[in-house]
């Protein structure tokens, strides 16, 4: 069994308790935190906004103009960071053609990917995604200009930034930028990284999906450039009808991977980032409306979706005007450069303190009915080398009580009655890095849950 060194054992001690927190790693999240640039997005979403249009059915054959040239300008920055980091990335173009409501001709819908491989355990994956495609006021209208400098230009440019950061350095497990089409016509681009990321084997242990995270100005009147939405969903959608009654005798609605991968994100913006407050949303996504991380919980991958604090309806999926005074549009215009850096940050930090970590507990249990205790078990997660065993009163938001425990795989809380608190478990390595906490059972392990196999029709 290994031991803690002293050092990193005394340090995470003194971190212990209410006021929890991971301590080593701060170095790099804090310098990668500094360096994301508001000026390189704002030069990247003009860029994008310059194609005129990306609709997903647009033209592919002009250099200038459409969702072809827009892919082909994504690959080759992707190429390009790729020239200045020995080749660390790797470019891929799933693809898949589809037909439907909003794409009446058949359509080849392709996403552009960088990956970039994993050191110690590659088939781990962290993802994070926007669109590229964008619409007007008639979605079907492939031809007029439809800027999408928030919607999702704003994403996107994330999504490049965060590449142009995280390449730079070496991580044990994989990342992948991932830049979507499709999304406008039914989150096609989504289903196509879903199907990819299952046919590929991935063990996707998030998607941070990046829609619309640029505007400060809410339509209400409202300004917020202070909090970002982080939308997760509660019990997982691919649940079976057991794994369904198992989390209602034992809780689990407010634990699913996605929810403790916005409680991760929610604390490193409290402990890395100024000026920024993560809310968690307990929804899949905004009110009635959807996104292509919905396509990744569909296949029962973690996945979230980050959208700014305040909407503003004016500004998205409307035809550039001005109609009895009111300025409609997505044009760059409505995109908060400074804001959308801080929603960067917080990307650019998770996707790196995710890949840093060890793998979060998997086969997590927890016994201990009709006892004054409660025990945990769990599997060992490669690299790690103490784990975190947390609790927290069942209405409570947030992790708030943790105690460390060394390189095992079990342990006892005395005195802590199971029935009164919800418990979790996370992973921590040499450099002090912690993973996610991870809910018992099921309905909170970050391993894919994987849809039912439906009987024939
Ligand atoms: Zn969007």
């Amino acid at each position: 069994m290994k031991t803690l060194s002293l050092a990193l054992a005394a340090s995470l001690l003194i971190s212990a308790g209410a006021q929890s927190r991971p301590v080593a790693g701060k170095p790099l999240l804090k310098a990668l935190a500094g360096q994301v640039s508001a000026e390189r997005e704002r030069s990247t979403d003009a860029r994008l906004v310059a194609f005129g249009t990306r609709h997903t059915a647009s033209d592919t054959a002009s250099d200038t103009r459409g969702i072809g040239a827009a892919r082909r300008w994504v690959a080759s920055q992707f190429d390009a960071l790729s020239k200045s980091c020995g080749g660390c990335l790797r470019i891929e173009t799933p693809s898949q053609t589809f037909t439907g409501a909003r794409l009446p001709a058949p359509t080849p819908v392709v996403d552009v990917l960088a990956v970039q491989p994993g050191t110690s355990d590659p088939g781990r994956v962290v993802i994070i995604s926007a669109h590229l495609d964008s619409r007007a006021s008639d979605v079907m209208d492939a031809g007029i200009d439809a800027p999408g400098a928030n919607d999702d230009g704003s994403g996107v440019s994330a999504v490049l930034e965060a590449a142009r950061l995280l390449s730079a350095h070496k991580f044990p497990a994989t990342i992948v930028y991932a830049v979507l089409s499709g999304e406008e016509q039914g989150l096609y681009g989504g289903k196509v990284l879903a199907d990819y990321a299952v046919a590929q084997g991935w063990r996707v242990e998030a998607d941070l999906n990046n829609d619309i995270i640029g505007n400060v100005h809410g339509q209400s009147g409202v300004v917020d450039d202070t909090h970002v939405r982080v939308f997760s969903e509660g019990g997982r959608a691919t649940e079976n009808p057991a794994q369904a009654a198992a989390r209602r005798q034992a809780g689990g609605e407010q634990d699913s991977p996605s929810r403790n991968l916005a409680r991760f994100m929610q604390r490193l913006a409290d402990q890395y980032l100024t000026g920024l407050k993560v809310r968690m949303i307990y929804r899949p996504d905004r009110f009635g409306r959807g996104g292509d991380q919905n396509e990744l919980l569909s296949q029962g991958f973690p996945a979230v979706r980050v959208t700014e604090a305040a909407e503003n309806y004016t500004r998205q999926h409307q035809t550039v005007r001005v109609e009895a005074g009111v300025r409609y549009g997505d044009v760059i215009g409505g995109v908060d450069f400074p804001y959308l850096a801080k929603v960067t940050r917080l990307n650019v930090i998770t996707l790196a303190a995710l890949a840093s970590a060890p793998e979060p507990p998997r086969g997590i249990t927890e016994t201990g009915a009709v006892t004054p205790n409660t025990t945990l078990k769990w599997t060992l997660s490669p690299g790690a080398v103490g784990y975190r065993v947390w609790w927290r009163d069942t209405t409570a938001p947030q992790w708030r009580r943790g105690r460390l425990v060394g390189a095992v795989g079990e342990t006892t809380l005395q005195g802590i009655n199971i029935d009164d608190w919800f418990f979790g478990v996370s992973a921590i390595g040499a450099d002090g890095f912690e993973s996610p906490v991870v809910f018992p059972g099921p309905a909170g392990s970050f391993d894919r849950l994987p849809p039912a196999a439906r009987p024939a029709p």
